[in-house]
């Protein structure tokens, strides 16, 4: 075992403090990564504060990892010592179930996936995630970060960047497609990057106009408020494809509303409240009211791979470990551009 500085919530209504944790000694197919940057998803304030159901604390939060590897099992053949690396949502799954076969281990129905936090791994011991200096991670569930990608930026990539790539991939976002960005936050903005390198027409559909500016740049060609009611009637029957990241719950069928024919209203935001649907949104004009989950491994190399190619990670503002209950805060506020990263250093 080795101890390492970590921030963590002792309890859901308790702000994040300095800890320590341990961390398994390397096994055969373990890699030992040096944290450099962790990402603030908006799933690990769900999570820290129970928002979701029963939680295990004290919970180390973070998915979002990027950091060096410093160590390899004697068994690892993917990585060596000096690799720039990532971890996600996910440190293992069955690994024998068809979905965990066909590269959905997010789906791995052996069990589920092991969540890199607030989960109990195959040895019966808690997950720790990334708000700490090091972890210890079975190099299967570990991607290379390409050498044209800084760790900072590329860190919310393992969650932001990977659960809108794996839904616009499977829905044909592409030239000739309409595709709306619900939500301008961490998730939001790497599905306006990603939508738009694809060569869709990106729309973004935020609460105001306030960032609108940052939405332009980021690749969309269009800007809506949706506390504008003309948007609705403007935008009636436009998109082929919404993908949602509210983090709250929504009016489905005033959005529903705003699809072609055949249209598919993705949503990947996690409120914790459920929502009403009228069934005739879907009638009407046969669409498609779906949901996503991250993105399997190979997968989530490939959308690393992709946004290497195209020159972008995402959009940060980093901060110190002490900041993090601030930025919590001011996520919760939809005050964040576009995601905050966490410098594992100042831990
Ligand atoms: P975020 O940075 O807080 O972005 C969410 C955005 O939703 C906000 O920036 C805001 O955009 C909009 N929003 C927030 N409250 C709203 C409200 N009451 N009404 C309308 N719009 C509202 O969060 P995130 O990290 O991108 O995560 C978004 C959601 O996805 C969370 O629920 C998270 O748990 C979930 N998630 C799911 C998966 C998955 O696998 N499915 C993976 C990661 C995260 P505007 O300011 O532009 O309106
Ligand atoms: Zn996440
Ligand atoms: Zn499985």
């Amino acid at each position: 075992m080795t101890t390492v500085a970590a921030y963590a919530a002792p309890s859901a209504k308790a702000p994040l403090e300095r800890t320590t944790i341990e961390r398994r000694q390397v096994r055969e197919f373990d890699v030992l990564i040096d944290i450099k940057f962790a990402g603030i998803c908006h799933s690990d304030i769900h999570q820290a504060r129970e928002g979701w159901g029963e939680a295990i604390f004290p919970m180390v939060p973070g998915h979002e990892i990027a950091g060096v590897v410093t160590e390899v099992g004697p068994g690892v053949t993917k990585f060596a010592v000096g690799d720039r690396v990532g971890v996600g949502c996910m440190v293992d799954s069955c690994r024998e179930c068809d979905n965990c076969k066909a590269g959905l281990e997010q789906y791995c129905t052996g069990g589920g996936m092991v969540g890199t936090y607030n989960a109990v791994d195959k040895d019966g011991e808690t997950t720790y995630g990334g708000y700490a200096e090091k972890i210890v991670v079975d190099e299967n569930y570990v991607v290379r970060i390409p050498e044209g990608l800084a760790l900072d930026v590329a860190a919310p990539l393992l969650c932001a960047g990977i659960t809108t790539y794996s839904p616009l991939k499977h829905w044909n976002a592409g030239p000739g497609k309409k595709v709306a960005v619900l939500g301008l936050g961490g998730l939001g903005h790497m599905g306006v990057k990603i939508a738009h390198a694809l060569g869709a027409e990106v729309t973004v559909l935020s609460q105001s106009l306030r960032k609108k500016d940052d939405g332009l740049k980021l690749g969309a060609a269009h800007y809506y408020a949706t506390s504008d009611p003309e948007t609705f009637k403007e935008l009636a029957g436009s998109f082929d494809i919404i993908l949602s990241t509210v983090s709250a719950p929504l009016d489905l069928d005033a959005y529903l509303a705003l699809l072609k024919t055949d249209g598919a209203f993705v949503n990947v935001g996690a409120p914790e409240e459920p929502v009403a649907l009228n069934l005739f949104s879907v009638i009407g004009g046969r669409k498609t009211l779906a949901g996503s989950g991250i993105g399997g491994i190979q997968e989530t190399q490939d959308m690393l791979d992709f946004c290497a190619e195209h020159g972008f990670g995402a959009e940060i503002e980093l901060i110190s470990a002490s900041e993090i209950n601030e930025a919590y805060e001011r996520v919760l506020a939809s005050d964040v551009r576009y995601r905050f990263v966490i410098d594992t250093t100042t831990i």
